[in-house]
This record gives structure tokens, sequence and C-alpha cells, in this order.
């Protein structure tokens, strides 16, 4: 299984900060490579993303030889055996060699080892269980050269038993599947997951919500939430229904517009018909405030923007700024249901790019001018003479502004009248 493909044509391994890391670490007794999904995506020619290092070197050695190299060095995992090194501003983690170690409960327990079979042979799945020397020479312990080649994810070794070990790797493997694999997902692995399914309860919401906003962004997502979906893993993950006929449609639409996948939007559209559903899910996957605030405004009466006329976009636009008004009316569409004419909803969602809204232009002055006492009164009065403003169209001519003005001072008069 092992050896045989050398990877070429890697800048990125063979000069800059990860070369100057690994020689660090080769030599002297001890050995370096590159591990994980950097080896997995250079294979798959897809851009990389953090490169991890492993090596047979204690923390203690690494941090002395970083030391040693001039490099910063950072304990940010060291009960695990990580450390990690910035050269040229770029991070990389730099972890001990590790092995499960047999316990007689359920539980693996991992210790540091110097033994690159045991450390692959922990990882999750055969892609993810390469690794490559700083020469090029890739070493594949567990079959993954065949799998990448194949688009297959699979479990290393027994599935129910990866499983019971750590529950996120249900998740996973339904996000790898999503980004690097080909057909429909490895059917032991499927149900393995599906037997899994009660141990998603025991994992942390931030764990469940790193791997879920990386799952509904992967190119492959749709597939993979169906999948999901037939399993009754979402409902176990989300405490309620998942909507993935409109997932599909939100999918589709992100591509008819040209928008980059945003994790949020598109959970949106899987979890959410009422704000409740917001609610619970922030819950669920513990949201930052940002992404809480967005799910619930998306959730917010969103049905009301089916077939709006053109002003009434603008009021909307004008109400909720661009992002908002994007991610609801994104919404309606992808519950509209799959048959319904694309063209209306195109050109409401594209209104941010033909039109911007101006600032509203009567100010406090004018209505102090008008006779208005300040306070709260101001207030009130401004807020008339937006709503007026908006009704008209958002006229920018004087003579339009002042009649505005006029109009709600004297409403404001008439109604407050002692
Ligand atoms: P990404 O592109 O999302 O960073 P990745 O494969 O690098 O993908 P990470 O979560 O960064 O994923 O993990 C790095 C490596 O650590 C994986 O490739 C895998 O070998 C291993 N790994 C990560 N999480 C687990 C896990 N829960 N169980 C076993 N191995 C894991
Ligand atoms: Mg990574």
């Amino acid at each position: 299984m092992s050896g045989g493909r050398v990877l070429r044509d890697a800048p990125w391994l063979s000069s800059g900060p990860a070369a100057r890391v690994l020689e660090v670490f080769n030599g002297s007794g001890e050995e370096a490579r590159v591990v994980g999904g950097a080896v997995r995506n250079a294979l798959l020619n897809i851009p990389i993303g953090d490169v991890d290092i492993a090596t047979t070197a204690l923390p203690d050695e690494v941090i002395r030889r970083a030391r040693a190299a001039g490099i910063k060095s950072v304990p940010t995992g060291i009960e695990h055996g990580t450390v990690t090194l910035v050269v040229d501003s770029q991070p990389f983690e730099v972890t001990t060699l590790r092995e499960d170690v047999e316990t007689f409960g359920r539980k693996a327990k991992v210790a540091f080892g110097r033994d690159w079979v045991r450390d692959a042979q922990r990882r999750d799945f055969t892609i993810n269980g390469l690794s490559v020397s700083a020469d090029g020479t890739v070493h594949d312990h567990v079959g993954g050269l065949d799998d990448i080649a194949a688009g297959r994810v699979r479990f290393i070794g027994d599935p129910d038993q990866r499983i019971a070990e750590d529950y996120l790797r249900i998740l996973r493997f339904f996000r790898m599947h999503a980004a690097f694999g080909a057909g429909e997902p490895d059917r032991d692995g499927v149900l393995a997951c599906i037997r899994g399914r009660p141990g998603l309860a025991s994992l942390s919401a931030e764990r469940v919500r790193m791997e879920t906003l990386k799952l509904l962004v992967a190119e492959g997502a749709p597939t993979a939430i169906i999948a999901m979906e037939d399993g009754g893993l979402l409902l176990a993950l989300f405490g309620g229904v998942a909507y993935r006929g409109p997932f599909k449609a939100m999918v589709a639409a992100e591509r008819m517009l040209g928008l980059k996948a945003d994790p949020i939007r598109r959970l949106g559209a899987l979890g959410v018909a009422v704000t409740e559903d917001a609610k619970r899910l922030a819950i669920r996957l513990r949201l930052t405030n940002g992404e809480t605030k967005a799910l619930d405004s998306m959730g917010h009466r969103w049905w009301r923007l089916a077939g709006m006329d053109e002003p009434t976009a603008r009021r909307r636009l004008y109400r909720l700024g661009e992002v908002r008004y994007r991610d609801r009316l994104l919404l309606a569409w992808a519950r509209a249901g799959g048959d319904s004419d694309p063209a209306p909803w195109r050109e409401l969602a594209t209104l941010p790019e033909r039109w911007s809204a101006p600032k509203f232009p009567l100010k406090a002055a004018d209505f102090k001018a008008r006779g208005i006492a300040e306070g709260p009164a101001l207030g009130h009065v401004l807020t008339i003479a937006e709503d007026a403003w908006l009704a008209a169209d958002f006229p920018l001519e004087q003579s339009a502004l002042a009649a505005i003005a006029d109009q709600s001072a004297a409403r404001f008069t008439r109604d407050h009248r002692l």
C-alpha cells in the first residue's frame, strides 16, 4: 500500500515556510512530514488550506528546535502534543506522532509514539491518512491513494468503532464526501453513521457548528444532505424539521446569481421556515450573535417578499440593507417550489446591483423649523416623515421634501393636540 507516488510541482512543499519547518525537524534522529488535509488537497489538485505537520520529536524537542532556528512557537494544544510555529506570519501546527492505545473500555486513549503507520491509523478517513515527506514522497499506510482516485470517503478501520470513539466523525464523513467524494457515499460508512446516530446528542454545540457550516458549503452538499436526511441524522442534529427541497433550491439560486456559498444562508434554507426554527438552531449549533441575527432575519415573514412590485422591493431593501434583503429574498425564492419561474425572483434578487437606497434627507432641524419641540416628539415626527418619503418612492427634489416635511409636521401636531 505504501509508497510509489511522488508529489511533484509542489512549490509550497519544496520551498517557502513549510519547507523551512520540515527542515528543522528532519535529521538528528527525528522525522517530520506534512499530514492530513494538505496532502489530500495537493493530490486532488485543489487549493491547500492549513499545512499540518507531524513529527517524531516530542513537544519539548519541538519547542527547543524551533527556538534554536529562531522560529516563534506557541503551545496551542500542548496536551495533545501540538505546538504552533509561525514562519513568515504563516502558522503551522506541529504535532508529535500519536497512536491509539487499546483500553478495555470503549474510548481509545492517545499516546505519543514514533510510528507513522499507527499515526495514520488513528486518523478518520483513508483520504485524510496520507503523509508526504519534504522530498515529495507520499506515504500511504491506509489505502488513501486509491480512494482519492476513486472519490471514495472510507473510514480507516471498523466504522462503528471509529464512530464510537468520536461521534463528530459522523458529520465529518458527510462533509468529506460532500467536498471530495464522487457519487453516493460509502454504504458501510452510511450505515455505521445511522447506527451511531444516538451518539450525536453527546457532541458539544461548538464542534457541531464548525463541521455543519463547513458541510453546508461543500460542493456536493445537496447530495450529502439527502443522505443525512434519509438516515434521520438531520433531525438528530437540528432537533426539528430539515427542508431539503428548499436547501437544494437555495444552492441552485446562489449558483444562478453567481453568489459565493454562504453557510448561514444555506442553513436558513435547510432549517428555517419560521423564526422559532432560527432560535432553536442558534442554540443547537451555538451560533455567534451575528449568525443568529442573520438567521432570524431570514425567517422573519419572508413570504411577504414573493411577487413584490419594484417600489415595494426598494422599500424593503432600504429597511433591511443589502445583505438581509438578499438573504431573505433568497429564502422566499428557495421555498417557492421548484417549478416557480426564476425570472421575477432573479429580478428582485439583483435589485441591489441596480439601485442603492439614498439616505433619508430630512433632518431634525427641518422639523424644529416647523415648530416641533426638541425631545421624543422630534423622533416621532421623523419616523412619520420617513414613512411618507418611502411611500413616495424616495424623492430627492427640494419641493417634494418640503411638502413631506410640512405634511408630517401637520399630521404629528394634529394627532398630538392636547
Ligand atoms: P480542512 O480542509 O477542513 O482543514 P482537514 O482534513 O485538514 O480538512 P482538519 O479538521 O483540519 O481537517 O483535520 C486535520 C487532520 O486531522 C485530518 O485530515 C485528519 O487526518 C485528522 N482529524 C481531524 N479530525 C479528526 C477526528 N475527529 N478523528 C480522527 N482524525 C481527525
Ligand atoms: Mg485542516
